[in-house]
């Protein structure tokens, strides 16, 4: 199946996993993580009218994406990996969105670059959900005070995003993850991987992140 044969058909499974949450399908925004893909895969999307990306690395986003930009420059750009803050400069310049946002020192960096840019990506704060040591996103306890501090420094607050532990089931760290942003009054919910996307959206995804279900294996 072609790139953009597997987009209709999960944009299909969205459909169906809305409709039976009661939701609207139109309101979840289907990110094709392209990370590791080359430029030749990408366009097959684009051409058949997505335009929602996700990368994990800057560098490589650097490498792909102002080719792609120049033919599609409604193209939107996700970084959902993890951000060093020697970064964020580079991010804030070329990002729509920012998904792993996860401590003080990164949105501290990230507030001068969009004061200095005048740019202002949306931001997803990060949360590590199953409470894992080798994982990003901060802890739940400091969830409350980070995002105070990037409110007033100004970071546009989108919503919160996690990557929940693997190889167990994922609908508690989503529900978890939903009940967290309804206590701070956050409304997006950047959750739900290629193996889980539809119980994501069932518990309220607002962004999907998905690669392998579109794009095949990675290398
Ligand atoms: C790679 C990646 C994804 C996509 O994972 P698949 O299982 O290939 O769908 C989603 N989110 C993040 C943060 C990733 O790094």
């Amino acid at each position: 199946m072609q790139a953009d044969d597997r987009l209709d058909a999960i944009r299909g499974r969205i459909a169906h996993a809305a409709k039976l949450a009661r939701r609207d399908a139109a309101a979840i925004t289907l990110i094709a993580v392209s990370k590791t893909h080359p430029a030749d895969a990408i366009e097959p999307l684009l051409a058949a009218g997505h335009r929602d990306f996700g990368e994990n690395r800057v560098q490589e986003a650097e490498a792909k994406w102002p080719a792609l930009r120049e033919k599609y420059p409604d193209a939107r750009l996700h970084l959902i990996g993890q951000l060093q803050s020697n970064k964020a400069s580079d991010a804030v310049a070329m990002a729509d969105a920012i998904h792993a946002v996860d401590r003080s020192s990164l949105i501290t960096a990230l507030a001068r670059a969009m004061d200095a840019q005048d740019r202002r990506p949306a931001c997803f704060i990060q949360v590590n959900i199953g409470e894992e040591a080798q994982k990003g996103g901060c802890a739940i306890a400091d969830l409350p005070v980070l995002l105070a501090e990037a409110r007033s420094a100004d970071l546009p607050v989108a919503g919160l995003m996690c990557l929940p532990p693997v190889e167990v089931e994922a609908a508690p760290y989503f529900a978890l993850l939903a009940k967290l942003a309804r206590d701070e009054g956050i409304g997006g919910l950047s959750m739900g991987m290629s193996d889980d996307f539809e119980t994501a959206v069932m518990i309220g995804a607002t962004h999907v992140r998905i690669g392998s279900a579109l794009f095949g294996a990675r290398a």
